[in-house]
């Protein structure tokens, strides 16, 4: 039984395929239509001419040289005429080859045959034709999806090479970026972007089944090499925006510093210059003379200490505080940290149990990180007495500064650690600060590998929490402290 060859969507039955179908089924055919119009031709001779019947057998020659091609199209005629001869031309039953009508006859056939599968194998190269084309532009497309749908384009090229594979139905290819030299099995087609640099390779088996490797370097590797040059570009511009837009968040926030740092630098100066103008007047008791000192004082310490600030907040953020680690008793810092107070009116208690071991840390970075919350401590807890409480939690020590001031709210706890944010100003403490202090110290704590928090309700003041490591990963047990040595 023949069955009826799968068709594609959209096709119409008996369109030429763009492959021939089965020889030995032609054969069949061949032989089934030549004795059919064999046996036609009996019945037919009282109603016309036996000469003229010839044609009855002109639709297997043509339907055998459509489907079949040249080659079984004219042994097909051959078939036709020898059968015409041999059971329609008097004398039946033998073949006359000295019989013109029997020349005549092949000699149609023979025509019919070349033409009729000329013409089919013109229709069916188109078709072959048409079918690679649309396999390549199924593959452009899949390939475009593969490659542009994705965010990177390096991660999409083992899909687009799997898919070039399926199309042309070849061994393993894989598409690397760059140029790549072949190797003994595989061979390096380069994939050239629309400026006619290579942006990548594409790497193929080195044999290749009949036309592939021509239907590659003409079609497929030029649209790869487009689009995995857009690809690359969009690649390239997605980097480009991303770094852009964190520029411009830099920049703004280097725009608000520097407006926010230009106003406090200028306080002080403005104030150590009008009072320098004044002390040099002559009509001043010394009573005013000594007023004017101290202020200059007092407003250039202000300043040296604003400095120091920014130059700590520039290195932290530079990455450049690298601590220089030693065992440090957190009660030598926090006694250092509360004398250099600029403020050391301050009532400040610290209770340290007596379990707590040295930390392995920066001893200068911990003292200006405690400074900076026990200066904060002081100034907004309005006079109240704030206190330090150290305590051992298991591999860490934890230091808690508590003061009794008017306490951080939820919006603000969340930005406080920001450099240059100031919360709303309030009574006495209002427009002291400089928005570093708390930004520093969370600089300089996590640097030595320890977390700042802060606790707080408002109205019932703030717990500043500070956590180190007792010990920095990798590094060598404190050695035991001397003995203190016996008065003598
Ligand atoms: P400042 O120099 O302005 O104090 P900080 O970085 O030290 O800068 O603090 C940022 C903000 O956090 C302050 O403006 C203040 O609103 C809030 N803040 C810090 N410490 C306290 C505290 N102990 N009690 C209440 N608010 C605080």
């Amino acid at each position: 039984m023949i069955t009826a060859p799968r068709m594609r969507p959209g096709e119409r039955p008996g369109t030429l395929r763009a492959s021939r179908p089965n020889f030995l089924i032609g054969i069949g055919v061949s032989v089934v239509l030549v004795a059919a119009a064999t046996a036609a031709i009996y019945p037919l001779k009282h109603l016309a001419p036996v000469v003229s019947l010839s044609v009855v057998y002109l639709p297997a020659v043509l339907l055998v040289s459509a489907y079949w091609g040249l080659p079984l199209g004219l042994a097909t005629s051959l078939l036709s005429a020898a059968a015409f001869n041999f059971f329609h031309l008097p004398p039946t039953g033998r073949f006359t080859i000295a019989d013109s009508r029997n020349w005549v006859a092949l000699g149609a056939f023979t025509v019919v045959a070349v033409t009729v599968s000329t013409v089919a194998e013109l229709a069916r190269s188109r078709a072959l034709e048409a079918d690679r084309r649309r396999t390549e532009a199924d593959l452009a497309a899949a390939v475009a999806r593969d490659l542009l749908g994705g965010s990177e384009t390096e991660s999409a090229l083992a899909a687009a090479a799997q898919r070039v594979a399926e199309a042309l139905g070849i061994g393993p290819v894989s598409i690397e970026l760059g140029a790549v030299e072949g190797d003994r099995r595989r061979q390096a087609l380069a994939l050239v972007g629309a400026d006619g640099g290579q942006v990548g390779t594409l790497l193929v088996p080195r044999r290749l089944p009949g036309d592939t490797e021509q239907r590659l370097l003409a079609h497929v590797v030029p649209a790869l090499g487009a689009l995995v040059a857009i690809a690359l570009r969009r690649d390239a511009l997605q980097a480009e925006a991303v770094e852009t837009a964190a520029l411009r968040r830099s920049d703004d926030v280097k725009t608000a510093l520097l407006r926010a740092v230009s106003h406090d630098l200028r306080t002080p100066v403005t104030a150590i210059v009008a009072a320098g103008h004044a002390l040099g007047s002559d009509s001043l008791t010394p009573g005013e003379r000594a007023e004017l000192s101290t202020a200059v004082v007092e407003e250039g310490e202000q300043l040296a200490a604003l400095v120091d600030k920014l130059l700590d907040l520039s290195r932290l953020q530079a990455g450049r505080a690298e601590p220089r680690r030693d065992w440090v008793s957190l009660e030598d810092v926090l006694h250092a940290a509360r004398e250099g107070l600029s403020d050391p009116g301050g009532d400040i208690r610290l209770t340290i149990e007596p379990d707590v071991p040295p930390v392995r840390a920066d001893a200068a970075h911990l003292e200006r990180a405690f400074a900076n919350l026990l200066e904060n401590a002081v100034r907004y807890s309005g006079g109240l007495p704030v206190s330090v409480q150290v305590r051992r939690s298991g591999p860490r020590v934890v230091a808690r500064v508590v003061d009794q001031g008017p306490g951080i709210g939820a919006v603000e706890r969340a930005r406080i650690f920001e450099p240059f944010y100031r919360g709303p100003a309030t009574g006495r403490e209002a427009g002291t600060g400089s928005g570093l202090g708390l930004a520093i110290a969370k600089g300089f704590v996590e640097a030595n590998g320890g977390t700042i928090s802060v606790e707080s309700l408002p109205g019932q003041g703030s717990s500043f929490v500070v956590s180190l490591p007792i010990q920095q990963p990798g590094q060598p047990q404190p050695e035991p402290e001397p003995e203190p040595a016996l008065p003598t």
